[in-house]
């Protein structure tokens, strides 16, 4: 056997008796005398005596100065016979004062001898010194030498014992300050092996851990050390050592500590779980060592008791209790930690949920769950975390090699067994988010992927996409900035601004173009073209569409005697607002309402409106038309128009877009593009407008190709009612 030290070996080896004897095989007994005869005499007094079972070992020391380096650094003297009158006379009280307080030795018993009678020290120094007796050298006859020296030598014995079991008892409270912190069950049981090798004084080689997790469950082995490492995780039936599996076995049977062929010790914890552990000793246990493990024993079971409790609590706080995978917590504790390395954070919702769980039972909802949760634990490697975020919503959250978008879609394409059931068919959205380990909070992470996911689930309902981080805050930034822009039309800080239309061969202004605006509440201008598409994908712009239409007519009415009749105001339609099949019915219901004819009204489109059904499309513009509504198609040539859409649809106009009209012109293609429209409008009798005109030479080069209309900056700006009046003054005081 392996052992730490002989002192150990030694206190092992001892059997137990009633009064557990030291490590030694004699006592060792110190006498310290000035007089050569006194040596001879006091050992031929206790020659052959035995005290306890053990003989007397002398050592003889004729000054104290000797007597100090009998005693320095050894601690297994019992007894100092020691003189009180050597060189001075007290040189044997001051040797005693040295043993106590110099050496620190409160062990060594103390029998003072003295010829003089005159030199007894004062009672107060013999309890002071813990002096056991004090006689006079004619006092001291061979009987009553060995009757002081026995009670002396017992003495020893009982506060060598006291101070091991104290020592012991150190160590078995610390050992059960170590284990009483929060652990896994896992390093609570190699702590208990660590502890016990301290306890025990053996080495770490010897000790084997086993734990039954639940009553008629298999046991297996939780924690070993040394040459028993490679048990870890074994059932106790297949560990190859029939000594130790037999009592690790026999130990869990009858549940209590077994010492017979090693040593076998029983804790007992909670609901039924119970550990058992193994120490390889080479003897019998003296009784101090099975009293100390006794007490901690007693100690680790509390310990044991309370980590389960603990264990148990945090499983509420980090698991899901309805299909046993960690919860948000536990993920979000997870990405916190940040496993090194390019990891995807992927939250998988399953699709058309709440529908399963509102028209089957909800029993039925949670086995759906618990199918889910099934199947995506197994589908990914053991590194990869899978937990329950709450509801339908599942998170995974591992190295980007495990966590693709083509991974969960394989999971999806095949049908998920359910408990007692037919299999069923489910179909989920996934957001992905990749992490560079860029010590983002998981707090953070989640919202991100919560955004990523939210995208997806937009535009791809049933499709498992990856977002880039920098992808997910833009998303983010987006559904921000859509709960602000909706804050803002409630509360009314939406306004239009109007840019004139101007007939180029004559500078009449013809109408005015109506353009969304929004000033956010810190004073912040958003261009159309950043909030308006997340209108459209919002539905937001419906109601929006609506209000500009109508803000747009009250506009033109209460332009009425500034402005001819003819001055038509043009609203921007987006697509979606098409796409609502009452479109047609509201807009003409406005017109109704505020009172405008239709030909003062004309609408935009962009080509991407025609993408759709054109029959549909151009039905519901006939029926605009059949009111004096025109229609322009806006940013013409820039999207994907053929010739026979803008004839199907029967267009009054189309508006060249700025970027064949504005910048420079001279040789540039792009202006040939604005000439070749002009062309093919004048063909298709078609009127023309051109946007962005922001030079005299531009408007020129228009006007000379046969553009009638324009509009730019070199006009005017966008303006504000009061604005574009005064604009309107200014120009007629100008007689334009
Ligand atoms: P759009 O209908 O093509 O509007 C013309 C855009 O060109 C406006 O930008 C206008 O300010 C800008 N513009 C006018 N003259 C010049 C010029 O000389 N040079 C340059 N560089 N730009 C000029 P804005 O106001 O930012 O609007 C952008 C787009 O937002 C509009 O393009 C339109 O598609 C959309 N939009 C604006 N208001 C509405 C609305 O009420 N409903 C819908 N559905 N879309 C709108
Ligand atoms: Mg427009
Ligand atoms: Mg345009």
């Amino acid at each position: 056997m392996a052992h730490s030290d002989d002192e150990a070996f030694a206190f092992m080896e001892e059997p137990g008796g009633p009064v557990e004897p030291p490590p030694m095989q004699v006592w060792q007994v110190l006498v310290v005398d000035d007089e050569p005869d006194v040596h001879a005499a006091t050992r031929l007094a206790l020659k052959d005596v035995e005290v306890e079972g053990r003989a007397l070992e002398f050592s003889h020391a004729s000054s104290a100065a000797q007597a100090i380096e009998f005693l320095a650094g050894r601690d297994d003297f019992a007894v100092a016979l020691i003189d009180v009158v050597m060189g001075s006379n007290d040189e044997g009280l001051q040797l005693v004062r040295r043993i106590r307080e110099d050496l620190g030795n409160s062990m060594i018993r103390v029998i003072l001898r003295t010829g003089q009678p005159g030199y007894a020290p004062e009672i107060d120094t013999i309890r002071l010194y813990d002096i056991n007796d004090y006689k006079t050298k004619s006092e001291l006859t061979q009987v009553r030498l060995f009757t002081s020296l026995t009670m002396a030598v017992r003495s020893y014995a009982q506060i060598r014992q006291l101070e091991s079991s104290r020592r012991g008892l150190e160590q078995v409270l610390s050992a059960t300050a170590e284990l009483g912190r929060p652990v896994g069950m896992k390093k609570f049981a190699a702590g208990i092996v660590t502890q016990l090798c301290a306890v025990l004084k053996v080495s770490a080689e010897c000790l084997v851990c086993a734990v039954l997790p639940e009553p008629g469950s298999h046991p297996y082995i939780l924690a070993a050390a040394g040459h028993y490492d490679a048990w870890v995780g074994m059932a106790l039936r297949d560990v190859p050592d029939g000594r130790v599996r037999g009592c690790l076995q026999h130990v869990l049977d009858t549940r209590q500590h077994c010492f017979d062929g090693g040593v076998g010790l029983f804790f007992s914890g909670r609901g039924g779980q119970v550990l058992a552990a193994f120490v390889d000793v080479p003897g019998p246990l003296s009784e101090l060592e099975r009293r100390l493990l006794e007490v901690f024993c007693g100690n680790i079971s509390i310990a044991f008791e309370n980590l389960q409790l603990y264990l148990d609590i945090n499983d509420l706080a980090y698991q899901d209790v309805l299909v046993h995978l960690p919860n948000r917590n536990a993920m979000v504790a997870a990405i916190d930690a940040q496993a090194a390395g390019v990891n995807v954070l992927a939250l998988v919702d399953l699709d058309n949920f709440s529908e399963i769980n509102s028209i089957l039972d909800d029993s039925y909802g949670d086995a759906v769950l618990q199918a889910a949760a099934r199947k995506l634990r197994l589908a990914f490697p053991a590194e990869t975390m899978v937990a329950r975020l709450g509801g339908d919503l599942f998170g995974l959250y591992g190295p980007a090699d495990q966590v693709t978008a083509d991974h969960i879609a394989r999971v999806f394409a095949e049908p998920f067994e359910m408990a007692g059931g037919e299999p069923l068919r489910l179909s989920a959205t996934a957001g992905l988010v990749r992490l560079q380990g860029d010590g983002q909070p998981g707090v953070a992470v989640l919202k991100n992927a919560g955004a990523a996911l939210k995208q997806a689930k937009r535009f791809q309902r049933g499709k498992f996409m990856m977002f880039e981080a920098a992808q997910a805050d833009a998303a983010r930034d987006r559904i921000q900035m859509l709960n602000r822009l909706r804050a803002s039309f409630s509360a009314e800080h939406l306004f239009l601004q109007y840019q004139p239309f101007i007939r180029l061969r004559d500078e009449r202004v013809v109408g005015a173009e109506c353009l969304l605006r929004w000033e956010t509440p810190d004073g912040q201008f958003i261009p159309p073209d950043r909030f308006i598409p997340l209108a459209e994908q919002s539905g937001l712009m419906i109601p929006i569409g609506e209000w500009v239409f109508r803000t747009a007519l009250k506009w033109r009415k209460s332009l009425a005697g500034l402005v001819g009749d003819d001055f038509r105001v043009a609203v921007n339609v987006s697509h979606v607002q098409f796409a609502e099949p009452n479109f047609v019915r509201g807009l003409l219901s406005i017109l109704n309402e505020i009172g405008v004819p239709g030909e003062q009204v004309e609408i935009e489109l962009t080509e991407s409106v025609a993408i759709g059904n054109v029959d549909v499309l151009a039905a519901r513009l006939d029926a605009l038309r059949a009111r004096g509504i025109r229609v322009a198609m806006d940013d013409f040539g820039t999207g994907y128009s053929s010739l026979s859409v803008i004839q199907r649809l029967s267009l009054d106009r189309l508006k060249i877009d700025r970027s064949f009209v504005s910048g420079p012109q001279d040789g540039d293609d792009r202006f040939g593009i604005a000439r070749t429209v002009i062309a093919l409008a004048r063909h298709l009798r078609v009127h023309t407008i051109a946007e962005g005109i922001e030079t005299p030479s531009q408007r020129e080069a228009l006007q000379a190709s046969g553009c009638e209309e324009g509009q730019g900056y070199l006009f005017s700006r966008p303006l504000d009612d009061a604005a574009f009046r005064q604009w309107l003054a200014g120009r007629q005081a100008a007689g334009i």
